[in-house]
């Protein structure tokens, strides 16, 4: 087992964290992480079974029936949040070069923008923690009050992606424990470091044992035991559309609380009266930030014809600028993908595009980066139309698709012909364009002469197959609590 990495940071033991301690699986079986820039192991990780998931489950329970659940005030439970963001500040550099060396993400990423990020909402739902309350409501009848309570739903079971991994963890824990529940998580395997390190912290910082345990393991076997599981009362996922559906099915068993976070096939829309310099800008940044790993990246691009090519020339332009390279170098701006199988899938939507008759304006090919790490060119495709595969599908890589348009409304009906409907950009100079078609666009953000810009006061999540719920914001406290009326007779 590797206690360190080359750089000194502490990589977490290949145990599961149970009961706020390190505990061995079950099944004593481990798998090894690696390095997608090096193709090296980084180290062993822990896979955890369906019965280290019920353990787990019956710790997080234990929790909410003892220190946790019963003595806990919600003003304490917001101190113990801030300072968790406290520790991890304290250890930001560590903890951001984890999470490079695990996801492949330019440590540029992981040290200014995630975990600042994550810092950001657990202080965010701190200050919530105490301000979670409920209403007197002047109901008719033989009452002398009617009241509310914002009650804890319970065990929450979180269900996280590779591709942010502590960020979008950080989306579920922060707001479950401000409203005063427990949590199992469950990262996924290509990236479970940043979470086990994390529950350790936040025990350092006082929270009580159980409330928050992590489980990796195989998604159907962990993921699937939680999503099950009686003593669950929510599931909070991200990931891909045809796993959610999957847990969405699971979870009606039981009628539990689920909130999906899904893929999307962001539209990006460029008219002719942009600021072309700009949009050239956020098209690059909406498609190459986190190295198109990114559920909401602005995969399609959709360009006014009047200023098509410009536009194209200023983007491939930029994007023949950006190099593949170590992602723990602080300039680099573009890593690894996360795995070879994901490198794999992209390259093949490359050539599938070329098949329907789409052009690469440049890119398209696997990077050779010191001839190792599963790199793949920035690309931009030319020649697509919305009817293609590349336009269609989430290919979850670098890769874009630019069409062309020629009218506002035509515009708003290619981009709303989509299953998804996560996210949106709109480039335009006109302050009644730019607000008539965020309104008509079907989905849950849209960005007006910006794109990939997120808050955790701001909700996030998604229209039609993107899934339903809201993650941050003060819309997120809605699934972590319910809601009890109480009716006191005169
Ligand atoms: P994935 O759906 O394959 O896996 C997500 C998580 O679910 C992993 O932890 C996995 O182990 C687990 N899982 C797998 N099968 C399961 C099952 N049967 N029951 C329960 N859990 C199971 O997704 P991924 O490949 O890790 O991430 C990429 C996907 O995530 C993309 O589609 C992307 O769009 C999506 N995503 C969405 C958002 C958003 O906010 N909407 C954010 C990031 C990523």
């Amino acid at each position: 087992m590797s206690e360190g990495t080359s750089a000194g940071a502490k990589l977490p033991p290949a145990k599961l964290f149970i009961g706020g301690e390190w505990v061995a699986p079950s099944s004593g079986k481990t798998f090894t992480t690696v390095n997608p820039a090096t193709e090296q192991p980084i180290c062993e990780v822990a896979s955890g079974s369906a019965e280290d998931a019920d353990r787990a489950v019956q710790a997080a329970r234990a929790a909410l029936d003892g220190e946790w659940g019963r003595r806990f005030s919600a003003r304490k439970r917001g101190h113990v949040l801030w300072r968790i963001a406290d520790l991890l500040e304290e250890r930001i550099d560590e903890m951001a070069h984890v999470e490079t060396i695990d996801n492949g993400k330019p440590i540029f990423e992981s040290r200014y923008v995630d975990m600042p990020s994550v810092i950001d909402c657990l202080r965010y739902y701190a200050g919530w923690a105490d301000k979670v309350t409920g209403e007197t409501l002047p109901v008719d009848g033989p009452f002398a009050l009617a009241y509310t309570l914002r009650e804890p739903v319970g065990v929450v079971a979180a269900i996280t992606p590779w591709n942010f991994p502590l960020l979008l963890a950080a989306w579920k824990i922060a707001p479950a424990l401000a409203c005063g529940n427990a949590v199992v998580h469950k990262p996924a395997s290509y990236t479970a470091l940043t979470a086990l390190k994390f529950a350790e912290i936040a025990t350092e910082a006082g929270l009580p044992p159980g409330v928050l345990n992590v489980v990796p393991g195989g998604g159907a076997e962990v993921g699937g035991t939680l999503t099950r599981h009686p003593g669950v009362a929510k599931v909070a996922f991200t990931g891909s559309t045809e796993v959610g559906r999957g847990i969405a099915r699971d979870a009606a068993e039981s009628v539990k609380r689920v909130s999906l976070e899904l893929g999307g096939k962001s539209p990006n829309i460029v008219f002719a009266d942009a600021d072309l310099d700009a949009a050239a800008k956020g098209a690059f940044n909406g498609i190459f930030y986190g190295k198109g790993e990114v559920c909401a990246a602005g995969s399609r691009l959709f360009v006014h014809s009047n200023v098509h090519d410009e536009l194209l020339e200023k983007l491939v332009a930029r994007t023949e600028r950006l190099q593949p390279g170590d992602p723990l170098h602080p300039k680099t701006r573009l890593g690894p993908l996360v795995s070879a199988e994901q490198r794999e899938t992209v390259l093949g939507y490359v050539a599938t595009g070329v098949g329907e008759g789409a052009e690469v304006a440049t890119g398209g090919k696997a990077a050779d980066v010191d001839g190792r790490g599963y790199f793949v060119e920035p690309t931009v495709l030319t020649g697509v139309n919305n009817d293609m595969r590349v336009a269609r599908e989430e290919i979850f890589g670098p890769v874009l698709a630019t069409i062309p348009f020629d009218e506002v409304e035509e515009a708003i009906e290619l981009a709303n012909a989509s299953i998804y409907g996560l996210a949106a950009g709109v480039w335009t100079r006109d302050v009644g364009t730019a607000h008539r078609v965020a309104a008509a666009l079907q989905a849950g953000t849209v960005w007006i002469n910006q794109y990939n810009w997120y808050d955790a006061g701001a909700p996030f999540g998604g229209y039609k197959q993107s899934g339903y719920g809201r993650e941050l914001g003060r819309d997120a406290l809605e699934h972590y609590t319910e809601t009890k009326t109480i009716f006191v007779a005169r």
